[in-house]
């Protein structure tokens, strides 16, 4: 019987539109930007204030070995929107610029798309970086979102230096990129506004979130609403509500505004009666970003942060909230960001893309009624290459390092090992970690004298791994198409002279 097979004498006594309703559930996806496995209060820290969030964990199922599927932004989504390995899209090597001529292939097929040949309405809010390309042509609204608030990379990719953080008028910390185009805020394909007010930000965010799932409520329309924050990705930024609000500093401050995103969406879902008809999904796109300080975020008791494949940079918070149907608690079960577009299209009854997925539907775990479908994790560099491979896999408890290599991402912590100027480094045995026992990967295995249990882990990862690679095709690099500099979002696009002139204040 399937997870809904016991609602069906239910069902029946429903009037046809609720029957609907039930049958293709809404969906909210929130993603935060480098938010680390112990920046929440849910998840252990000491001064951080998430109230919705550990809110949302104590009525929801809580993952404590949930996996984003790379280290860095663009090709951590790319798996998250299209449950695929994100070599296989061509998501290689690092993340898309202001002026990447590459994008996420629109022949890829988006949770979004799926969900939209079966009826739904789509809507993204927040941070793409999948590409922009020539006139937006690999934005949101061609890869199935009907409707796009937000911004086409990372919001450090523009100069900020002079920009308003925090207001009242507290600048930004820290530099962003220079020599490119003031960061643009785009509804659908037009910029709006050219740079970004960053305290104005997230407010204009949440009241689209709030009038898209208003609006669906209104026309009896499941939606799917992926909400993508720029929190708490370098450099830190909130609203007046939030600016200096918290005991945590311009890092907390920001995670608050994150956290108040999340009780508005959970507000309108109930004062629209979608409460018990929604699956929210709540992750992170990578680890922290810990070469930032105190202004980056924490791991935890986890090792290393941001552009490593270590635990800190790719295992993240995550928590799946439905009440009614999912039961509050706490899963060890592993799962993925690649899992979210094949839970999501069976959920909906949409059809699966037919292409190779590296995702599973979690129902059975969501439910209740079983274990979680995925054993493996596979742990890609943020430029990963078929020489090498995955540099680390886990298979249940288990996890092996076959290549380690630092990340200036994870510099200032005392673990050398994090660090950037850390190389590349094979290693043959590799070094083997239980995570159960050892959840910080500090103690090898294979450094005392193992037992077979031991032995027998060891060949049955290096076999997923061997398995794996004979399957996985390497799809062209987009990264490797190079920047265009005049491919730059510009609002005023004859304007002089360029990168500085491009700018717009809302009409
Ligand atoms: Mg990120």
């Amino acid at each position: 019987m399937g997870p809904q097979g016991r609602y069906l004498p239910w069902l029946l006594l429903l009037p046809p539109v609720v029957a609907a309703a039930v049958a293709r559930p809404n969906f909210v996806l929130v993603l935060a930007d480098d938010l680390g496995y112990g920046d929440l209060g849910c998840y252990g820290h000491p001064s951080s204030a998430t109230p919705h969030l550990d809110r949302l964990a104590a009525r929801g199922l809580r993952f404590t070995d949930f996996y984003s599927s790379a280290a860095v932004c663009s090709p951590s989504r790319a798996a998250l929107l299209t449950g695929r390995l994100p070599v296989r899209s061509g998501i290689y090597p690092g993340v898309f610029d202001p002026g990447s001529r590459g994008g996420l292939p629109l022949a890829e097929v988006t949770v979004a798309e799926v969900l939209k040949a079966r009826g739904y309405a789509t809507a993204m809010v927040g941070k793409w970086h999948l590409g922009f390309g020539h006139n937006g042509s690999f934005l949101p609204v061609h890869q199935g979102f009907d409707h796009f608030l937000g911004v086409p990379y990372s919001h450090d990719q523009g100069p900020c230096q002079n920009l308003t953080c925090f207001p009242p008028d507290t600048k930004c910390f820290g530099t962003c990129d220079q020599g490119v185009v003031p960061l643009p805020l785009l509804w659908n394909q037009s910029i709006v506004q050219q740079p970004v007010s960053f305290p104005e930000l997230v407010p204009l965010y949440n009241k689209f979130s709030r009038d898209f799932i208003a609006d669906c409520a209104r026309q009896g329309r499941p939606f799917l609403l992926y909400y993508a924050s720029h929190h708490t990705h370098y450099p830190q930024f909130a609203s007046r509500e939030f600016a200096g609000r918290t005991r945590r500093g311009p890092f907390g401050d920001a995670l608050a505004e994150f956290d108040g995103s999340v009780g508005q969406l959970l507000q309108a879902l109930q004062e629209n009666g979608l409460e018990n008809s929604t699956l929210v999904f709540f992750t992170s796109d990578n680890g922290p970003s810990t070469l930032r300080m105190a202004r980056g975020g924490s791991a935890g008791h986890l090792r290393c942060g941001k552009g490593t494949t270590y635990e800190g940079g790719m295992r993240e918070p995550a928590v799946a909230f439905w009440p009614g149907r999912i039961v509050p608690g706490v899963t060890h079960e592993l799962a993925s960001t690649l899992d979210i577009l094949p839970t999501l299209s069976a959920l909906a009854g949409a059809a699966l893309p037919k292409v190779a997925l590296d995702g599973f539907d979690l129902s059975p775990l969501l439910f209740g009624s079983g274990k979680s479908p995925r054993q493996a994790v596979f742990f890609f560099p943020p430029s990963p290459d078929p020489l090498h491979g995955p540099f680390a896999v886990r298979l249940g408890k288990y996890k092996a390092h076959y290549y380690t290599q630092g990340s200036f991402h994870s510099g200032t912590t005392p673990d050398q090992a994090c660090h950037g100027l850390t190389p590349l480094t094979p290693h043959l045995p590799p070094l083997l970690f239980d995570l159960e026992s050892d959840p910080a990967e500090n103690y090898d295995l294979l450094q005392g004298r193992p037992g077979p249990e031991v032995l027998r882990a060891l060949r049955d990862i290096t076999l997923q791994k061997v398995l794996l690679e004979q399957r996985l095709d390497f799809g062209e690099s987009q990264m490797g198409k190079g920047r265009d500099a005049s491919l730059q979002p510009c609002c005023a696009p004859k304007c002089s002279p360029k990168p500085s002139c491009c700018r717009c204040s809302p009409r």
